[in-house]
């Protein structure tokens, strides 16, 4: 009978370190793969932009900037219509705004201020690179 349960002592001790061993293994994987994380998609960009500036209606009292005109496209901003305002107080029309950020570096098109942290634009930096030319191959590069 003590052969017997030496026996299975034995097998539960082999599962246990089997059972660790095979634990250790795995975080490593996960570890590995959160290395190498894929670029970014523009839609998760796009998404990160909202929620660091979400989108408005454009009133007169939320131009905290008094700034009249999108300088994007150089039209004014009108009541009613959809915007962006940036940390810095800078107004955007929401698709210019989205339009430059896709295209330049994720920055004020005034100020050059940061709109989103630097790991995720050098993320969308390398998916970018991968596509340089399909995402916006119409827009004037040359508009400063
Ligand atoms: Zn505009
Ligand atoms: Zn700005």
């Amino acid at each position: 009978m003590k052969a017997l349960s030496d026996f299975f002592f034995h097998l539960y001790a082999k599962t246990v370190v089997l059972l660790v061993f095979l634990l250790i293994e795995f975080i490593i994987l996960i570890r590995k793969l959160k290395t190498h994380t894929p670029p970014i998609t523009i839609s998760q960009y796009l998404q990160l932009i909202e929620e660091k500036s979400p989108t408005v209606c454009f009133t007169r009292t939320l131009n905290m900037a008094d700034q009249l005109e999108c300088r994007v496209c150089l039209s004014e901003l009108r009541e009613g219509e959809n915007v962006r305002n940036l940390k810095c107080k800078h107004t955007f029309h929401k698709e210019c705004l989205d339009r430059w950020l896709l295209q330049f570096w994720a920055t004020c098109p005034l100020c050059r201020n940061r709109v989103l942290p630097e790991d995720v634009v050098t993320s969308y930096r390398r998916l970018r690179n991968q596509r340089e030319l399909i995402i916006f191959p119409f827009w004037d590069s040359s508009e400063d």
